[in-house]
C-alpha cells in the first residue's frame, strides 16, 4: 500500500488508521476529510528525532502551516515541540485561538501588509522572514514606534531549481520570492538590515521547491547560503546565528513515487553543513527546516459519496462525486498525481478506468484522470481519495456555494472532529 496506515478489512473495506472508511462515512457524512493525528505525531518524531541527532541543540524543525491550518494543528505542534511557520495574520490568528505560544513562530509571505506587520507584532510573533528591502522598511518603523527589536531573517534565492536539476542551477533567480544572491541582492539588502536600529537580523532564509526527491538539493543550498554567510561575516563583521533551509521534501501521491527517509536526508544536509562550516571557517549556525507537506500530507485521507457513473462508449467514463475542485484543486491547478479508491470494493478487479470528477460548475474540475475503478462502482458507493492532507483543506473555497467538509482526527482507534462542517448558514453568514 501507498502508506502504513492503509488497509483492506478482509470484507474489502478500505481502512485507515486501521478504522473502517465506511463507517466513518457514515457517522460523518461525506465529502470528508479524515486526519490520522498519530500519523502527524509520527512524523514530527522523525524530523524531531533527526535533528537532535545530526544537528544538535537550537536547530530544529518548524512546520509549515499552511499544509493544513486549524486549531487542532497547532495544538499537536505545540504538544509536539515544533515550530512554525505562518503566512498571514489569519494563520497567526488560528495558532494564537489554539493556544500556540507564537515566540517561536516565524512569519513569512512575500507581501506582508501594514496590517499583517501590526497584527503580528501585537501577537508577539518571534521571527518575520523578511523578503524585500520595502518590507524591511515598513518593520523597522512600526518596530521603532513600540520600541522593540524585532527579530527577522532575510529570504534569499541561491539560485537553485530543484526540478531542472541538470539543466538550470540558476532558474530561481527569476523567482517572485526573496533577494538573489547571485545579484548583488542578496547583499544589498542584508547591508541594508544591518543599519536598521530596531531590526535584529538572526540569519537567513531560503526555499527551494516543494514535491523535492532530488538526491543533494538541500545540501547545494546549504552551501551556497553558508558561503554568503562567510562573506557577509569577512565583509561586513555580520555573523548569522540561524539558517534556515526552507520546506519541500516529497511525498508518495502514488505508488511509483519514491520513498523519502527523512533521517537519512537530514543526516546529509547536517554532513554537508559541518564540512561547508569547516571549510569557510565559520562557525555552524543554528538549523532550521520547515516541512509542510511531509508532516500531513500521508496523515490525510478524502472520502466521497459516488452520485453518477457516466459510460461514453468509445470516449470514456466518468465516477462523479459529492466534492471536487472545492475540496482538492490541486489537479486542476497543476495536475497533481492521486491514488483513487473505490472504498466498498477493494477486493473487486478493477476493470474500468474512468475520471474522476467532481460536481462543480466548471469542466476543469477534476479530482484525476485515468482511475481504475471496479466497473460495479454506482450511486452511493464510497470513493476515497489518498494522501490529501497537505494543501487539500487549506486551498478549499466555497465555489458553487459548496459548504467546507469537516476535518475528522483519527486517534489511537478513535475518531472526533477538529473542524466542523460548514453549514448554509455559514455561507450566508457574512451576506448583508
Ligand atoms: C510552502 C513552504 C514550505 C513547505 O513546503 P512543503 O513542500 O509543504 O514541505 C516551507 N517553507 C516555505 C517558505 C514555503 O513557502
Amino acid at each position: 500500500m501507498l502508506c502504513d496506515n492503509i488497509s483492506v478489512s478482509r470484507a474489502g473495506h478500505l481502512l485507515f488508521a486501521g478504522q473502517d472508511t465506511l463507517a466513518l462515512a457514515r457517522q460523518y457524512g461525506t465529502p470528508l476529510y479524515l486526519m490520522d493525528e498519530d500519523k502527524i505525531r509520527e512524523n514530527c518524531r522523525v524530523y524531531q528525532k533527526a535533528f537532535q541527532k545530526h544537528f544538535g541543540a537550537g536547530s530544529r524543525p518548524l512546520y509549515a502551516s499552511k499544509a493544513a491550518s486549524f486549531k487542532r494543528i497547532y495544538q499537536i505542534m505545540a504538544e509536539e515541540g515544533m515550530g512554525i511557520d505562518v503566512v498571514s495574520s489569519g494563520e497567526i490568528c488560528t495558532a494564537s485561538q489554539a493556544g500556540y505560544d507564537l515566540a517561536g513562530a516565524y512569519f513569512h509571505s512575500s507581501n506582508k501588509t501594514d496590517a499583517d506587520i501590526v497584527y503580528a507584532m501585537d501577537h508577539g510573533v518571534g521571527y518575520f522572514v523578511a523578503d524585500n528591502m520595502e518590507e524591511i522598511s515598513a518593520v523597522e518603523a512600526e518596530a521603532a514606534r513600540r520600541g522593540i527589536r524585532q527579530k527577522v531573517l532575510l529570504r534569499l534565492t541561491p539560485g537553485i531549481d530543484p526540478h531542472t536539476y541538470a539543466a538550470n542551477s540558476t532558474g530561481k533567480v527569476d523567482s517572485k520570492f526573496g533577494s538573489a544572491i547571485e545579484t548583488g541582492q542578496a547583499e544589498e539588502i542584508t547591508v541594508f538590515t544591518l543599519q536598521q536600529p530596531h531590526v535584529e537580523l538572526v540569519g537567513f532564509h531560503c526555499h527551494v521547491g516543494s514535491q523535492v526527491f532530488a538526491e543533494d538539493v538541500f545540501e547545494r543550498a546549504a552551501r551556497i547560503m553558508l558561503e554568503f554567510c562567510a562573506a557577509m561575516q569577512r565583509k561586513y563583521g555580520y555573523l548569522a546565528r540561524q539558517l534556515d533551509l526552507g520546506g519541500g521534501y516529497g511525498v508518495r501521491y502514488v505508488e511509483t513515487d519514491p520513498y523519502l527517509d527523512v533521517d537519512t536526508k537530514v543526516a546529509q544536509v547536517a554532513a554537508e553543513v559541518r564540512r561547508a562550516c569547516e571549510e569557510l571557517e565559520i562557525p555552524m549556525p543554528e538549523i532550521h527546516m520547515e516541512p509542510g507537506r511531509s508532516i500531513v500530507a500521508n496523515a490525510g485521507m478524502t472520502l466521497y459519496t459516488c452520485g453518477s457513473v457516466k459510460r461514453i462508449p468509445g470516449y470514456k467514463n466518468y465516477v462523479s462525486v459529492d466534492g471536487g475542485m472545492t475540496d482538492n484543486v490541486r489537479f486542476a491547478l497543476y495536475g497533481a498525481q492521486y491514488t483513487c479508491l473505490s472504498a466498498g470494493r477493494m477486493n473487486e478487479e478493477r476493470d474500468m478506468i474512468a475520471s474522476l470528477v467532481g460536481r462543480c460548475c466548471e469542466s476543469g474540475d477534476i479530482v484525476q484522470e485515468n482511475v481504475a475503478f471496479p466497473s460495479t462502482v454506482g450511486r452511493g458507493d464510497i470513493i476515497a481519495v489518498c494522501t490529501t492532507g497537505a494543501y487539500n483543506y487549506s486551498m478549499s473555497s466555497n465555489y458553487n456555494r459548496l459548504p467546507r467538509p469537516a476535518v475528522v482526527m483519527l486517534r489511537r482507534g478513535e475518531s472526533y472532529v477538529a473542524v466542523r462542517r460548514e453549514s448554509l448558514e455559514d455561507l450566508c453568514r457574512n451576506d448583508l
